[in-house]
Parts: structure tokens; sequence; C-alpha cells
């Protein structure tokens, strides 16, 4: 008779293994047992850190917010030692008329910035105080508090911050467009402060109150010490955490086992099946977690949950092209001092932006050189999914010249790679998908969805969810 698992983590990303490494932890004292079944060779999902030469790059993620969730599975791991902090006084930049301007990182930086014109500055301050205009989404949308990012921030702070600092920012988080995300999925904190004050000043005034009230959480004096604006990475590069969580899980994870069917039994188990490199397998779990993109969940889905299939595909992914390029510091026009540049959409460049991964992290590239990392395609140009790899190189390259470079450079190309399918959007009307998602998942008891479509795309996002939906699932576990 087959042995049924308490407990199946299909996809070992950060998501998967978040939550196999808290069921884990907590089966130490339950004594359930658990698997993770990845497709690939390879654990870490779109973490995908290389090094060569003497250069060290990221292929994915190149960082991420020092939570304190992350912290602590960082340093539960054994990689207290491994991380790496970004200065958080470098300063980021935005490519606006032919120039870098550095992001006015306090309110006494946006009045001296030339990122904004008086006027820009006026409307920003006066909206920032709560005199905003009317809604601008359809009568509908706005009823159900629906609202594009756009739409938002046009209302609140005006054109000109919309189109220099909160679009190129949307474009570094999702490769996204604020036409079309929604604000309350995509940036709920920013969409709670207009609840609490009307305007964001007041309602960040209101936060910081409440804040102050609740009083300071006592920092775990296990974990490194950071400060807000921080980023970190680890030394090895960011595959350093899945790496570790994964050796910490041993044989509870499978590599190469593709997840190919799903149905339930009539003991309202799950049984899956999989394709595996010694052949077909089946395993029956009592709990089933998959943390797969919305393309890959929902068509597992079509049969058990067809309407909670039909809301995951309404889930874009657009494609997103990552290209990273070593120069020799001669070949740069500037000292790279920054975390780098983002470039708002019609000033000429392609590019969405560029990370100067050498001036962030230690380590990362040989004496005398300097890697920069950089992005290309999103919402905003899909097409860059059809490019081939040297279109994407000597586009980068050619948009690197006008913003960075001498224009005799020429580069080492250490990777080119293309997601075809990067980051999922969180276009208008995501709340809502979330809603009939939470619905549709309680006529399937046992089985959770964790993954970064949800409620959070950064790292940060996706271990704590993970550790929150791991807990969920011992609960479960424990009451059946
Ligand atoms: C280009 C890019 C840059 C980014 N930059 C940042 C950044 O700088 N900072 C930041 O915080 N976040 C960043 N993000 C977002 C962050 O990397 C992701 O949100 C996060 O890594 C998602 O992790 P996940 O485990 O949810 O999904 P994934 O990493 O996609 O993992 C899902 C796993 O499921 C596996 N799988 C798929 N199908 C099957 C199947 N049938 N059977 C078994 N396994 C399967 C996949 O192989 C994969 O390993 C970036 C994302 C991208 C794409």
């Amino acid at each position: 008779m087959m042995k049924i698992l308490d407990t199946l983590v299909i996809g070992a990303g950060i998501s998967g293994l978040s939550c196999a490494y808290q069921l884990s932890q907590n089966s130490a004292k339950s004594g359930y047992d658990l698997l993770v079944a990845e497709a690939q060779g390879r654990v870490g999902g779109n973490i995908v850190s290389q090094s060569q030469g003497g250069f060290l790059w990221e292929e994915g993620p190149n960082s991420f917010s020092p939570t304190p969730a992350l912290l602590r599975l960082a340093v539960e791991v054994g990689l207290k030692s491994e991380l790496v902090l970004a200065d958080r006084k470098l300063p980021r930049y935005v490519y606006w008329q032919q120039q870098l301007m550095a992001v006015p990182m306090s309110p006494s930086a946006l009045i001296s910035s030339p990122l904004l014109s008086f006027s820009g500055k006026l409307r920003a301050l006066m909206g920032g105080l709560g005199f905003v205009g009317p809604a601008m989404g359809s009568e509908l949308q706005y009823q159900a508090g629906e609202e594009t990012i756009a739409q938002f921030f046009q209302r609140h702070l005006g054109t000109e911050v919309l189109q220099r600092l909160v679009a190129p920012f949307v474009s570094g988080v999702y490769a996204g467009d604020p036409q079309q995300l929604e604000l309350r999925a995509a940036f709920s904190r920013v969409a709670n402060l207009a609840d609490m004050g009307g305007g964001l000043i007041p309602g960040a005034i209101l936060m910081r109150r409440q804040a102050q009230f609740q009083g300071k959480p006592t920092a775990d004096p296990q974990l490194p010490q950071t400060r807000p604006g921080e980023l970190g990475s680890f030394r090895p590069g960011l595959a350093a955490l899945p790496e570790a969580i994964a050796r910490h899980l041993g044989e509870r994870v499978k590599l190469q086992w593709q997840l190919t069917g799903l149905s339930l039994t009539a003991q309202q188990t799950y049984q899956a099946e999989f394709t595996t490199p010694e052949g077909p397998q089946q395993i029956e779990a009592r709990t089933i977690i998959l943390t797969t993109p919305a393309d890959i969940s929902q068509s597992i889905l079509r049969s058990l949950g067809p309407q909670l299939s039909q809301t995951l595909q309404t889930i874009p992914y657009p494609p997103v092209a990552c290209v990273v390029l070593a120069y020799p510091t001669a070949a740069l026009r500037h000292l790279l001092m920054g975390f780098g540049n983002l470039i708002p959409r019609g000033q000429g460049i392609q590019t969405l932006g560029t990370i100067w991964s050498s001036s962030l992290f230690p380590g990362r590239a040989p004496e005398g050189w300097h890697i920069l990392t950089s992005f290309i395609g999103g919402a905003t140009q899909p097409e860059v999914g059809e490019w081939s790899e040297d279109q994407l190189v000597h586009q980068v390259h050619q948009d690197l010249s006008q913003i960075l470079l001498n224009h005799s450079a020429t580069p080492k190309v250490l990777a080119v790679r293309l997601w075809p399918r990067a980051i999922p959007q969180y276009t208008l009307g995501h709340c809502q998908r979330l809603q009939t998602i939470h619905q549709e998942l309680q006529k399937l008891p046992g089985l959770y969805l964790c993954s970064n479509y949800l409620d959070g795309v950064a790292l940060g996002d996706c271990v704590q969810r993970a550790l929150t939906q791991a807990d969920e699932v011992q609960r479960y576990l424990e009451s059946h």
C-alpha cells in the first residue's frame, strides 16, 4: 500500500523552500513528513547566481530588503557570516533629459532636486497634504476601490512625480506599467496611507504616530542589525539562501520531479503524478502546496478547480531580459557610486534600468572592472521576448553608452537571460482575483497556493507568505 505523505510542496524556489523549511521545523515536534518536488535540476527558481573569471553576478533577483523573516531564515540555515548589506546612503538615479539625477530620499532633498520643476514640486506638496484631485477611473472601478497606480499618483502627486519617480520605480519592482497595475494590490502600504490621512503626508504622520504608540518591536539580538533602505545579498550571491535551505532539507528535496497531474482521492487526499529521471512516480499526500507560477498551477488545477484555474489564467507575466555586461573602469564616464539607474519611458532609451552591481556589493568583479546588470522588456515592451541575444546585448550596450559609457567601450558579455514569463502583474482587478482564489480554495481543503502572484513579489514577501502558509498547513494537519 502506498504511504500517505503529510505534505507535498511543489517547486523549490524561495517560496517552496521557505515553506518546507518552516514545516520541517514544526515537524521536529509533530513528526509530520514532507517532500519538495522541483521540476528543474537545481533549486532556487528565479534566483540564479553565477560566477566565472573573478566575476559574480545575478541573472534574476539582485538583492533583497532585509526583512526580519528573511534574516531569521538566513541565520537559521547558517548564512549569518555571509550576509552583505549595501550602503544605504548610496544614491539611486533616474535618467531624465539626458542626465542622471539622484532620486530625492527625503523632503529636503525633494525641494532641492532638479528632477522636478518648481510647479511639479508645488503640485506634489499640495497633493501630499491632501488637496487631491477627483478619481479618474470609471465610476464602477472606483466604487470597487480599484484604481491604477497611474490614476492614483496623478491624482495625489501630479504628472511629474508619476512620470519621473513612480513609473521608473514600478519598472524597477514589477517591470510593470503603472497604467495597468492596481494600486491597492501592488502598493498596499501607499493605499493605506491615503485611507488613513486623505493625503499621503498626513497618512504618513498618522502611521508614524501609531507605530510610536505601539512601541518599537524589540530587536532580535540573534539577527544582524539593519536599517531602513538597506539592501542585502550574500557573499556568494543570492543562490546561497535556497542552496542552504535545500541542504537543511536534504533527501526531502527531489530534483527533476515535474508535477504533471493532480487529483483528489475518495479519502480527500491528493494524488500527484510526476515525471522523474527514474520514470513516472505517484505520491499521495494529505496536504499539497503549489508554489509554481500561475500558468503552471492553472493547468494543473484545470479539472480539480475549474474556476480557480480560470482565475489564475488571467494573471499576466510579461517577458523581461536580464543582460549582464562587464566593462573596464576606463570605459565609464563617471565613477560608479550608487545602486544604479532607472529610466522613465520616453527618454529614447529602451532599457528599463541598470543595477551597478559591483558598486553595490563587494567581490563582484576583478580589480579594474565593473558589472552592470540591465533589465529590458516588461509590460511596456513585451516584444523583447522575441529578440535574439545579440539584439538584446546590442540594445542594452547602446543604451548604456548614452548614459554611462565612453563611446569606444566594448562590453564583456557575462550573461543574457530571457525570462519569458518574469514577474506576475497585479493588474486592475487583482484584489478581486485574490478574493475569488481564496473562496475557490475553500472547496479544496488541504490544497494551498503560495507564490509571488498573490500579494507581494519581493523575496521578503515570498518568505513571509511561505512561513505563514506553513503554519496554516500545520494547523490543518493537526485538526484533521
Ligand atoms: C528578472 C527578475 C528580477 C527580480 N528582481 C528581484 C529583486 O531584485 N529583489 C526581489 O526581492 N525580488 C526580485 N524578483 C522577484 C523574486 O525573484 C520572485 O518573486 C521570487 O524569486 C519568486 O519565488 P517563487 O518561489 O515564488 O517562484 P519561482 O522562483 O518561480 O519558483 C517556482 C519553482 O517551481 C518550479 N516548478 C515549475 N513547474 C513545476 C512543476 N510542474 N513541478 C515541479 N516544480 C515546478 C520551478 O522550476 C521553480 O523552481 C525578481 C524576479 C525576476 C524574474
